[in-house]
């Protein structure tokens, strides 16, 4: 049965240059495991008439929509600081869905086989990957923080080969575009430069149409990813949620979290903390990530600088008050945040040395980032436990008086801020292994559930917030490569 969907190509008008025109090659025996009923509806794709084979088929990249026209993205990226040409190695761009809204999204599928740019890799996924990078990005959304999402997983039918043989898949994302700083280096670094300024007037119009107007467009445009860049990190600092590889090829022009590959939740709190098997240096660790968006956004820089002033030296200098800015627009929006965090409506500079102590106190003790904050909205804290000593005690005493004014509105921010539910990263493991190992997916299923809910503080579902004792001792994440 053939299916059209309401794609548009926009990305194709760009010069050829910057994406190569190629199929998905096709799986022996695709089978649907999961599906995203609300964000197919939210997309427009009419999908509820369809059988079990064909939506197999159509998200395996056996059948294409009618109306779509793959390719794969060409992008070049700092990984771990080092420069290299990547380029979607095991992705295929189906199209621009536009909604009934009228927005417009990249449909895309994730281990659809071999492109020009795959390099030595096979082009494929493996289940356990997918599926983990569908229950975190669908549970970051719920967060409500600016993702990629997730359509679909099928399972190939086909093994791939890592450290062991695994079941192939194939995971439909969704994004509101996969242009990254490293397609901008890319632009700025191969044919000569000659497309930097086509992919900037691109994603200006597709991402930041009001600055179209502006004096500088070029350096509005950077101004105004960097302004995007702060935001999202912030928000993951807020949930303590860790990329794990945020090379610059993974980071998303209109700032969104993309890539989900060794990503994992803080448990104790300790700016240090890196669960990603390759960072032996901690460079992508969870307080390294605002350094990192710098350093990122001065790639981002670099590579405008033929577009924001003919002179280098002029760009340099512009580029440089732009980037310079960085650090202290970080630093207040980061405090208004934990402000939120501990229920103050408005945030003044002496709160800075409230937020410190109290994290300060949680580093020292090892205390869970998320529970912590969960017992203050509760005002509530466990017996016999390190939050019943003096040391605390003091603090929240200080606390209550900074939010006595205002208790409803502190309780209001606080219940909005701090989340009852993360993706555990015990949990996951487990929902993963029995999903890849004997094709169990109830507990998927319970954790996705509960995941699309997280800020509803519900009894019953405890054994999900509980952390057990040194549960992140030698905990490693992986690529999914
Ligand atoms: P990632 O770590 O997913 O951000 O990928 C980094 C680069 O490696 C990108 O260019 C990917 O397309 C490419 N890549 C990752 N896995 C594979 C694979 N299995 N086959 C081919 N290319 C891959
Ligand atoms: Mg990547």
């Amino acid at each position: 049965m053939e299916i059209t969907w309401n794609l548009e190509h926009t990305y194709q008008k760009l010069p050829e240059a910057l994406f190569s025109t190629i199929h998905p090659i096709p799986v022996k025996a695709p089978q649907l495991v999961l599906f995203n009923q609300n964000l197919a509806k939210e997309l427009g794709l009419a999908l509820e008439s369809l059988d079990t084979d064909t939506m197999s088929a159509i998200f395996s990249g056996n059948q294409m929509p009618k109306d779509a026209q793959p390719l794969a993205q060409a992008y070049a990226g700092h990984q771990f600081g080092n420069f290299t040409m990547l380029g979607d190695g095991r992705a295929i761009l189906l199209g621009e869905q536009i909604t009934p809204k009228g927005e417009r999204y990249d449909i895309q599928l994730k281990g659809s086989g071999r492109t020009p740019y795959s390099r030595g890799g096979d082009g494929r996924a493996h289940l356990s990957a997918m599926l983990r990078e569908y229950l975190i990005s669908e549970a970051m959304h719920h967060l409500g923080i600016p993702t990629s999402r997730s359509l679909a997983v099928v399972i190939t039918g086909e093994p791939v080969y890592r450290e062991k043989v695994r079941h192939g898949a194939i995971l439909t994302r969704v994004a509101s575009s996969h242009i990254r700083v490293g397609t901008f280096e890319y632009a700025r670094n191969f044919h000569e430069g000659k497309y930097l300024k086509d992919l900037l007037q691109y994603s200006t119009a597709r991402h930041y149409p009001e600055l179209d107007e502006s004096e500088n467009p070029a350096l509005a445009f950077f101004e105004a990813v960097m302004v995007k860049q702060i935001e999202l990190i912030i928000q993951w600092m807020r949930v303590g949620f860790i990329h794990g590889v945020m090379n610059t090829d993974n980071m998303s022009i209109p700032g969104e979290t993309i890539d989900y590959g060794p990503c994992a939740f803080m448990n104790a709190y300790d700016p240090m903390t890196v669960f990603s098997s390759i960072d032996t240096q901690g460079r992508y660790a969870y307080g390294n990530q605002p350094f990192i968006a710098h350093w990122n956004l001065g790639c981002l820089g670099s590579a405008l600088l033929p577009a924001i002033a003919p002179k280098t030296e002029d760009a340099v200098e512009l580029a440089k008050a732009s980037i310079n800015q960085f650090p202290k627009a970080y630093e207040s929006l980061w405090l208004e945040m934990m402000g939120r965090k501990l229920g103050i409506t408005e945030v003044k500079p002496s709160d800075k040395a409230l937020v410190d102590d109290l994290l300060h106190w949680m580093k020292k003790n090892k205390t869970d980032f998320t529970n912590t904050f969960l017992y203050l909205r509760r005002n509530a804290f466990p017996q016999d436990s390190i939050y019943q000593e003096a040391d605390f005690k003091a603090w929240l005493q200080l606390w209550q008086e900074r939010i006595a004014g205002n208790r409803s509105k502190a309780q209001e921010l606080m219940d909005q801020n701090n989340p009852a539910f993360i993706p555990r990263n015990h949990w996951v493991e487990e929902a993963l292994e029995a999903a890849s190992k004997d094709g169990n997916m109830l507990l998927f299923q319970e954790l996705l559930t509960l995941l699309q809910d997280p800020y509803t503080d519900k009894p019953g579902f405890e054994k999900f917030q509980e952390v057990p004792v040194e549960v992140d001792k030698g905990y490693q994440t992986f690529c999914g490569t």
